[in-house]
């Protein structure tokens, strides 16, 4: 048996070491990552089951405080036409959620902390919740906050938050944001969230400029350490003048390879993690139109389709070739649907999909308690 075989036998019931997931993750040959997706995918069957669930995602606001040298929405990136959806706007993209069954929708935003700001996030989280009678599940991912903030939001009803570390090493992180983003910080705010009370989601971005395997390493070995629930990890793209585009001689090899280091990081975790959430992020689809679906046979379980109006779509563009700017969200959940069921995978229509990892956690808090 070959060191790659005997590791992804072991993985299925074990945990790896660091050099184990380093092989994985630096697997070339097309063979050897067939059976890495197999292995991952046996075990998401195994662990979390083949049901993808959907998340729809407003991305209501691109106004931003920070200036991380990656984003296409930074503070001070001139070309960028700020906008922020009004409230009935953001209540449409949830009604539409609810109405096509979606279970949950996540709100999503540059980042903002002014008392404006949080007072319209708890208004329009009792909204949501009142015009789903309680039903739509709510992620939030509105970055850095004050423990009071999230405790606010998280009585007004939302009950996931994903907060990216973007990496877990720290002389990464401080090449990649200016010097006043603070890591402690930001790890500090993961705390926060599970004080209290959501279910926390974290992730990286894969194949930045002067990263290095050890370090994604690194951040599979952080997920662990913090006991996360669900995982929001996606390949970096580069956005145009932005700090980090310079550093990238090119875009094109660049992008190949964050796609397949992408795909071998989702099956990397869910070895290692086994019961998480793990989205298949918008940013595989702007790699590769199918992205989406081969991140669910490397292993992940959650989508998340695009329901803000379709108007604001080009003004909030991360990243270069943001897919389905011009759908709406009607055309989008259809293709997406036939898609998913063409890949032998059912939809968790109307349901929260909370980790089962959540779960064992909640659970052994509350004998604990
Ligand atoms: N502002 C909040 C925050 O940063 O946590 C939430 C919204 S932010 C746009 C969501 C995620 O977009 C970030 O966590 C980051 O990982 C990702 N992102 C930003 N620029 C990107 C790029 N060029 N390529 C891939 N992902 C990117
Ligand atoms: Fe703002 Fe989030 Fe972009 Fe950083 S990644 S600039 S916090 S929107």
């Amino acid at each position: 048996m070959s060191d790659i075989q005997a590791i992804l036998a072991s993985a299925r019931t074990g945990v790896m070491t660091r050099d184990d997931m380093r092989l994985l993750l630096s697997i070339e040959e097309r063979e050897q990552l067939d059976a890495l997706f197999a292995a991952a995918y046996a075990v998401k069957q195994e662990f979390v089951g083949k049901t993808a669930y959907y998340r729809g995602i407003v991305e209501f606001s691109n106004i931003c405080r920070k200036d991380c040298y990656y984003c296409g929405i930074r503070r001070s990136k001139p070309d960028v036409e700020r906008f922020m959806m009004k409230e009935e706007e953001i209540l449409k993209g949830a009604r539409w959620a609810h109405e096509n069954n979606f279970g949950s929708v996540v709100l999503q935003s540059g980042e903002r902390s002014d008392p404006y700001f949080v007072d319209f996030v708890e208004d329009m989280l009792r909204k949501i919740k009142a015009l789903s009678d309680g039903k739509l599940g709510i992620t939030l991912s509105l970055g850095e906050q004050s423990p009071e903030t999230y405790r606010r939001w998280f009585e007004a009803g939302a009950h996931r938050y994903l907060l990216r570390i973007e990496t877990s090493n720290r002389e990464l992180y401080a090449k990649m944001h200016p010097p006043d983003h603070d890591y402690n910080a930001r790890v500090q705010c993961l705390y926060d969230i599970r004080d209290a009370g959501y279910q926390v989601g974290t992730g990286v971005m894969i194949g930045l400029p002067l990263q290095t395997i050890d370090h994604l390493v690194d951040d599979i070995e952080f997920f662990r350490e913090m006991d996360i629930d669900m995982v929001g990890m996606g390949p970096f793209i580069v956005s145009d003048n932005t700090p980090v585009a310079e550093l990238v001689e090119d875009t094109e090899a660049l992008h190949s390879r964050n796609f397949i280091l992408a795909l071998k990081m989702i099956s990397v975790v869910r070895l290692q993690l086994k019961d998480v959430n793990i989205a298949a992020t918008t940013a595989l689809q702007a790699l590769k139109p199918l992205g989406r679906e081969m991140g669910l046979k490397a292993g992940a379980n959650i989508i998340m389709p695009n329901v803000s109006e379709t108007i604001y779509r080009k003004n909030y563009q991360l990243y270069n070739n943001k897919p389905c700017i011009d759908e709406d969200s009607g055309l989008c959940s259809d293709c997406l649907e036939r898609r998913i069921v063409g890949i032998d995978e059912e939809i968790g229509y109307g349901e929260w999909g909370d980790s089962p990892h959540f779960r064992k956690r909640n659970q052994n808090f509350k004998l604990e308690s």
